[in-house]
Parts: structure tokens; C-alpha cells; sequence
């Protein structure tokens, strides 16, 4: 296991040099022609393998470049003065998780075994998970590729293996309720149903355990020592995870407590002018530029993993528009600032009175229009949350005689955008 991963991250380093040498190209074919030999040869490594460390070099340059272009744009606009660096030299590869194909890299044996290739052939063992997908894995369902992963401190490999779950196309009948989640800073999260019911769950626990995290780090990075960056990235790691764990636990509860539900979330966007209006202005404007980043990056976290676990609950998440939901009143549709009084926690309506917990009326706002884009969904076919998708598409030139195939990969075209979509929300 050691000589495959470490032979693998010589390899991508490899690579990367080369790729480099070549005007930092991001074609992967390219890349082929000048380094499959030597992959092969100097490293080891099987056909496939070589095949995996090209792609990744090739995308990892990929991903350079277009930062490096919006960098310029960027600075064009004078948004900022920096100057990516990205491509000044060779990124360099340091974890050595190896990517493994299914069928050619790794496959499924009987009796619970997993056989995986290895620098000097196969390799069968015995595996272990999480009950429900070992279950699913035993019925014979689609795995995709996964990854060796070497945990530094266990000296441990772990084998992740992504599973694809295939599900019935939803269908709006089989959603009877409707969720409104407002996500927040006070209120990890305010979610409230067709009902009327709500569930609030609280943010200040864990906004001291991140609190904690931040003064550690703080101090670390005053000290500036070697062993005091190690431990830094430590934390780091350990902060990553638990905020990762604690928006697991949070979707799950949402999920539970609302079955067979559309969620609607919030347009992320929108939380930041939140944050902005919120924050005091004698805050510098890194701190802010920080804050914002962690808070809308946990957010956009929570929500994905809200969406990508929804189907299994028979419940689907959709993206809603967010603006003024926390200075609309849902019960006579008056929309002003002046409906938050100092901005604080209470709602109360400048026109007819009505007083509320603020977030908890920003997540009624939601519910409306998520019920919104049920109603739409149940009289069109289509999910959608604009009413003005289908006019964009019908002025297309011979819209009247699309085949019924065409309307279906239109609409699905619109569902994949409509959706919360886990891997563009990030
Ligand atoms: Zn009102």
C-alpha cells in the first residue's frame, strides 16, 4: 500500500513537472503523449492508474488556469491587487490519495471482499462500513471511483468508495409537505412547514466552540513558530470537521423531523448582504471579509448536504429566492426595513402590527415560495420556481414542433438547474 500511494504522488508530481514544461497545458491527451511511458515505466504504475494521475494533473491545471483568468479580470476591475501565483511554478502534490476505477483498479469479490491493485498485483481483503451501504454494495449496486485514503496519524489506509443510489424520478404528489429553512448566525437554522410548525435550533453552542477555534488559532499564528503551524493545521483539520459533522447532524435532523417535504433554502447570495447590514462599522473590513467567507461557506455546506440527502428521505430540495424574506410580512405582504426594528431579533409589521420572532418569519417567507413552486410544479409537470423559464424558451425559433424527447430534455435541463445541485453549490 505504502509503494503504490507514494509511487502515485511521485507520479502526479511527475507529471505536474512535465505538464509544466509544456507551457502548463491542461490537455490530458497531450499530457498522454509526453508522460504514459515513463508512468508506466519509472513508476510502476498500471495502465489505468497512469491514465487517473494524467487526468488529474490535466484538471488541477485546469482549475489554475481559470483562476489565474479571473484574477486578471479581477484586477482589471481593480477588485484587487494581488496577482494569482498559482502557475509561477509547478503545483506541487502532497497527499497521497490515489484514485482507483472501478472494475479495473478495484472490484467486489464474494463473500464481503474487495480485491484492489497494488504495485505488485491484486491485493483481496476484507472490508468493513457503514451497515446500509454495505447492503446496498452486496444487492449489486453502481459504485463509482474511489479513493485510498492514508490517515498520516493511524498509519491507516481507508478505501472510500462512492455509491450511487438510484432513485425513482420525484413526482409533486409525492411531496405533501412544504418547508421553509432560513439558516442564520443566532438560529443555525429556523424551518417552518405548511403548518405552521417550526424548529428552531440554536447557533450559540457552537458558535462558541468556533469562537474557541478562532482565538486558538489566533494565538497560534502570533507566535509563528514551526510547531506552532503544525498545530494550526491541526486545528484547522479538526475545525473542518466538526463544523462538517455538526451540518451532518443538522440536515438529518431537518429530514427526520419533516419527511416527504420540499425544502426550500435560501439563494446564498443573499446572506451576504445579511451579514453586511448586520455587522458594526468600526469592524475592519478583513474581519468582515472573513466572517463572511466562514459563515457563507458553512451555510453552502448545511444546504448541500441537505439536497443531496433529501431523496433518501423522499423529500427534495429547491432553491428559492431569498430577497426580503426577513423584512416581508406574511400576513399582509407589507415589505420594509422599518419591519425590524434595530435590526434585532423581533419582526414587527409597520402596517398591521404583527409581531414576530424574525427568523422565524423569514422561514414562513420561504415556505410561501416553496409552496409557490409546488403549485407551479403541480399544474406545469415542470419544476420550476420562475414562472418565466417557459417564455424564454417557447420565443426559441420552432419551439412549436420540438418532439416530445426535446420538451423532456428541457425539462429535465431546467429540473437539473432547479435543484439544489451538491456538486455547483460549493
Ligand atoms: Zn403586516
Amino acid at each position: 500500500m505504502d509503494a503504490i500511494s507514494l509511487a502515485y504522488r511521485d507520479a502526479l508530481n511527475y507529471a505536474s513537472q512535465r505538464a509544466f514544461e509544456l507551457d502548463k497545458t491542461s490537455s490530458a491527451p497531450r499530457l498522454h503523449k509526453a508522460v504514459y511511458a515513463d508512468l508506466r515505466a519509472q513508476f510502476g504504475l498500471g495502465a489505468q492508474l497512469a491514465c487517473t494521475v494524467e487526468r488529474q494533473v490535466a484538471a488541477t491545471y485546469q482549475t489554475q488556469w481559470t483562476k489565474l483568468k479571473q484574477n486578471l479580470k479581477a484586477r482589471e476591475a481593480s477588485h484587487t491587487k494581488r496577482r494569482y501565483k498559482g502557475l509561477d511554478a509547478a503545483p506541487k502534490f502532497v497527499s497521497r490519495t490515489l484514485e482507483y476505477q472501478h472494475g479495473r483498479d478495484y472490484s467486489w469479490k464474494k463473500g464481503g471482499k474487495v480485491s484492489i491493485s497494488t504495485l505488485d498485483g491484486r491485493l483481496v481483503l476484507e472490508y468493513e462500513g457503514y451497515q446500509k451501504h454495505l447492503d446496498c454494495i452486496a444487492r449489486g449496486c453502481e459504485t463509482g471511483a474511489a479513493k485510498l485514503y492514508h490517515q498520516k496519524s493511524k498509519k491507516r489506509y481507508y478505501l472510500i468508495v462512492a455509491v450511487h443510489i438510484d432513485l425513482p424520478d420525484p413526482q409533486p404528489v409525492g411531496h405533501s409537505n412544504v418547508v421553509g429553512v432560513d439558516v442564520g448566525q443566532r438560529y443555525h437554522f429556523v424551518a417552518t412547514d405548511k403548518d405552521g410548525k417550526s424548529l428552531f435550533e440554536k447557533g450559540a453552542q457552537v458558535r462558541q466552540q468556533k469562537d474557541h477555534f478562532a482565538r486558538t488559532k489566533k494565538a497560534l499564528q502570533r507566535k509563528g513558530t514551526r510547531s506552532a503551524t503544525r498545530r494550526l493545521v491541526m486545528l484547522s483539520g479538526r475545525e473542518r470537521r466538526f463544523i462538517a459533522d455538526r451540518n451532518h447532524t443538522l440536515a438529518k435532523m431537518l429530514l427526520t423531523r419533516f419527511p416527504n417535504s420540499i425544502f426550500g433554502l435560501e439563494d446564498l447570495s443573499s446572506i451576504r448582504e445579511r451579514i453586511e447590514r448586520h455587522a458594526d462599522p468600526k469592524v475592519s473590513k478583513k474581519v468582515k471579509r472573513t466572517k463572511r467567507h466562514q459563515s457563507q461557506w458553512s451555510f453552502a455546506e448545511l444546504q448541500t448536504m441537505l439536497a443531496y440527502k433529501a431523496p433518501l428521505y423522499g423529500s427534495l430540495a429547491v432553491r428559492v429566492d431569498a430577497n426580503y424574506t426577513s423584512q416581508a410580512c406574511y400576513k399582509c405582504g407589507h415589505v420594509s426595513r422599518g419591519n425590524r426594528p434595530n435590526a434585532g431579533l423581533e419582526f414587527k409589521c409597520e402596517a398591521c402590527g404583527h409581531r414576530g420572532h424574525a427568523d422565524r418569519v423569514a422561514s414562513v417567507n420561504i415556505a410561501l415560495r416553496t409552496l409557490l413552486v409546488r403549485q407551479d410544479w403541480m399544474s406545469t409537470g415542470a419544476l420550476s420556481m420562475r414562472p418565466d423559464v417557459s417564455d424564454g424558451e417557447a420565443s426559441r425559433p420552432h419551439s412549436g414542433c420540438r418532439s416530445a424527447q426535446e420538451v423532456k430534455a428541457a425539462r429535465l435541463r431546467r429540473y437539473a438547474e432547479l435543484r439544489w445541485n451538491p456538486d455547483t453549490s460549493a
